[in-house]
């Protein structure tokens, strides 16, 4: 699938974030280690691939056109199973707690645990360096008890994380402003951003034409949205 030309500029942009980002998470993490620090992030860990992945419609334009009909049809099947899963009553702590308790891995990790869009995967994905084992970052950490969240909490680098979390939080800030750049960059050119749940935002992108409907704007973009029965503020955010 192609996007029309609206979409050029953006996924132009994204690729420079992309590496600009990735260039930036390698200087980190070698001057990190060149003081004595540890980042455990590597190949076959894929513990934080059960977390919530959010990303904006530009990423996911560019994911849809990366993943193969395989790939694509599980994104679809899990996209379609999370939106009968939640609910209009739920709260984002609910929200949050079904994607990892229920739904399991992402869609793109294939069955030796790795990413099968590494070279495209969200700025989200990108920005997340543990610092701690890979243990810590499948850990619901709701259900520790009070004893084992003090010995966590006293054992995170300070200096780099942002508690209460062990991912490093220069990464996760450099994400988190270029995504909100591309929300920027998305409202110049169409009037309007579109963020939500990454799985839920490609298999509108790969299925249901969302990529034009933007283009086409908001009114055309809803609609896909209502017709696709994934309306909900936590998996598609139109602002
Ligand atoms: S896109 Fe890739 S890195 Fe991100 S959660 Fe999915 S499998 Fe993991």
């Amino acid at each position: 699938m192609t996007p029309n030309e609206s979409w050029k500029p953006l996924l132009e942009e994204l690729n420079t974030q992309q590496e600009c980002l990735d260039m930036m998470s390698a200087a980190w993490t070698a001057d990190y280690r060149a003081h004595g620090g540890t980042v455990f992030c590597g190949r076959g860990c894929r513990e934080c691939c059960s977390l919530t992945v959010n990303c904006s419609l530009t990423e996911a334009v560019a994911l849809a056109q990366t993943v193969n009909d395989t790939q694509a049809q599980a994104v679809k099947e899990y996209a379609e199973l999370l939106g009968k899963r939640v609910t209009p009553e739920m709260n984002l702590k609910e929200y949050l707690r079904l994607q990892r308790r229920e739904m399991g891995w992402c869609p793109l990790l294939d069955e030796d645990g790795a990413c099968c869009v590494y070279s495209s995967r969200p700025l989200s994905c990108r920005a997340l360096l543990s610092t701690k084992e890979s243990f810590f970052c499948g850990v619901d950490f709701s259900e520790l008890t009070s004893e084992e969240k003090q010995t966590y909490a006293q054992s995170l680098d300070n200096s780099v994380t942002e508690f209460p979390l062990h991912y490093v939080a220069f990464t996760r800030e450099t994400g988190r402003e270029f995504e909100t750049r591309a929300l920027t960059l998305m409202r110049k050119n169409f009037g309007f951003s579109v963020y939500g749940a990454m799985p839920v935002l490609v298999h509108l992108v790969r299925y249901w034409g969302f990529a034009e409907a933007v283009s086409a704007g908001r009114n055309a973009a809803q609609a896909v949205v209502v017709q696709s029965g994934l309306p909900h503020p936590f998996l598609v955010d139109i602002a």
